[in-house]
């Protein structure tokens, strides 16, 4: 006999456990499968998110940012310490209490909620039964009127750079070094090159990231994306672009890697190589044969705008879907799923989702770069406030980057909001909200904003499209 549920979640990452937990929150009957296991064996909830991607970089990010800001930073505030050490052991034992506490967190919530919580891994077969195999080896059959699949992305790797977890790493071995590299090789300038590059050079690594584009962070705004590049610069992250990699070999504790850019083959020896281009969709002995679910030609399953598969009542989200890898994409495509399954309303607005960059300064953004504006031809103006004019990014000693508006110019709609500097992943939330209720640049600017606050820029950024900026320079 099978156990038979409303719902079956197969993956618990920030796309399958939101929707578990708001169908149960919807009176379905629900079933949450996940495999992950920790590198200590142990199964967890939470997918990449939790354990091996946003919450443990987001943990080194802060506590090298502590320590780097201690290093050269406190005596400007007047502050002296005394001689500054690293304790990498404690950090790393931080970044993993974090993770436990927030994987545990699934447990509770699921508990609270009624979903059932499986450890094992899940197969759909046709007919919406999964088979589930168990820790213990042991197989087990369910079905259910609805299943979703939210198995997730895994790295991408690259033939010519053979991965062995110690030297040739991904960003999970990277986020658990138990010693700094004295030297670090990163493939790829995408988010995770910068965050990890950034961890890792902040704790003493000289770093070199390889990118294989000529341009610099081509999805970001190009003002702000040139801004990044000057400070990454400053910090110390050789940042070459054009960079092909051909190979890379381990040698004795080292890797000898070959790249060819502009100027011809050159070879660089680091201690560590992270290869960080790109995640592809995880689908591996996920369906058996005859489901009716479809695969893209790269792999992702086909869905429609509300996550529908070919195939009845099995829908897709997450980062195993078309569309940005980020975790609140996948929560908000789970949700929606759930709340369709229940027949109630249910949408997804791709067109407004924030993305985040967690380096110092950070960045962040939503909607249109100016450049995609230029590009659809609509007539456009354009806002920019710099931090340096901002008294709480001043009294802060963070007053780096900029705010930058780009706004229609026959409706004043508000079309993309790019932010670089101290806390831009929240201030951008403002945009968020104002994008999703169709503000206008002129709801911006009628907006009151507390003094003094990094919001403020927001406000001003708004107000100096229109050039009636108060506290920046009009131009
Ligand atoms: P996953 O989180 O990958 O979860 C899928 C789960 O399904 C996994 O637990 C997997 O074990 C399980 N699974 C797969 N197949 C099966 C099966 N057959 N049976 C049972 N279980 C299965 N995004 C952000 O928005 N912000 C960030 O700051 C951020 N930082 C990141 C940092 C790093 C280093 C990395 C690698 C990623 C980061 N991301 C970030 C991306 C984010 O982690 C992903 O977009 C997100 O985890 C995708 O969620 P998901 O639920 O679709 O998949
Ligand atoms: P990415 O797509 O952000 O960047 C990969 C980079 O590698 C690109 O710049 C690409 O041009 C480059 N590249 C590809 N092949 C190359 C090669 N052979 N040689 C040199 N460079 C090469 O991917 P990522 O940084 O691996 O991150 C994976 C996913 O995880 C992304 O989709 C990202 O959205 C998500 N993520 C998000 C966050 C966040 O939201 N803060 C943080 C980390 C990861």
């Amino acid at each position: 006999m099978s156990d038979v549920y409303d719902v079956i979640v197969i993956g618990a990452g920030p796309a399958g456990y939101p929707a578990a937990i708001r169908a149960a929150q919807n009176k379905l009957t629900v079933a949450c499968v996940d495999e992950w296991r920790n590198t200590d064996g142990t199964y967890a909830f939470g997918g990449t998110c939790l354990n091996a991607g946003c919450i443990p970089s987001k943990a080194l990010l802060e506590s090298s940012e502590l320590f780097q800001r201690a290093k050269d930073e406190f005596a400007v505030h007047g502050i002296k310490v005394g001689t500054l050490g690293l304790d990498l052991a404690a950090m790393q034992k931080r970044r993993a209490g974090v993770v436990k506490t927030m994987t545990n967190g699934i447990n509770t919530l699921f508990k609270a909620n009624g979903v059932t919580g499986i450890q094992g891994h899940a197969r759909l077969l046709p007919g919406n039964q999964v088979a589930v195999k168990g820790p213990d080896g042991s197989e087990k059959m369910l079905q259910a009127k609805h299943v979703v699949l939210a198995s997730g992305s895994t790295p991408i790797r690259l033939r010519s750079v053979p991965h062995d977890g110690k030297y040739i790493v991904d960003s999970w071995n990277a986020l658990e070094f138990d010693a700094v590299p004295k030297r670090l090789g990163v493939i790829g300038a995408g988010v995770i090159g910068l965050e990890l590059g950034s961890v890792w050079r902040r704790l003493g690594s000289e770093v070199i990231v390889l990118e294989a584009l000529e341009q610099f962070l081509p999805m970001a705004d190009q003002t702000i994306a040139k801004e990044a590049q000057r400070h990454f610069k400053k910090q110390g992250l050789d940042i070459k672009l054009g960079a092909k990699v051909s190979s890379a070999a381990v040698a004795g504790n080292a890797v000898d890697v070959v790249y060819t850019d502009a100027q011809g083959e050159h070879s660089v020896q680091v201690d560590k190589l992270v290869v960080a281009v790109g995640r592809r969709p995880f689908t591996q002995e996920l369906l058996a044969q005859g489901t009716g679910v479809e695969l893209d030609e790269r792999g992702f399953i086909k869905v429609d705008e509300h996550c529908r598969t070919q195939a009845p009542n099995v829908w897709a989200v997450g980062d195993v879907v078309r569309g940005p890898m980020l975790a609140h994409k996948g929560k908000e495509e789970g949700v929606m799923v759930a709340d369709l399954i229940a027949g109630h309303y249910g949408e997804v607005n791709y067109k407004v989702i924030p993305s985040v960059i967690y380096t110092a300064p950070e960045i962040a953004w939503v909607g249109l770069t100016e450049e995609q504006v230029k590009a659809g031809g609509r007539p456009y103006k354009t806002g920019t406030f710099p931090f340096a004019a901002s008294g709480r990014a001043r009294a802060m000693e963070a007053a780096a980057g900029m705010a930058k508006i780009v706004s229609a110019k026959d409706d004043d709609e508000v079309l993309g909001v790019h932010v670089i500097g101290p806390m831009a992943g929240e201030l951008i939330g403002e945009a968020v909200l104002a994008m999703e209720y169709s503000a206008s640049t002129e709801d911006l600017q009628r907006t009151i904003h507390a003094h003094p606050t990094l919001s403020e820029a927001v406000h001003e950024a708004a107000l100096a499209v229109d050039k009636k900026a108060i506290d920046g320079v009009n131009r």
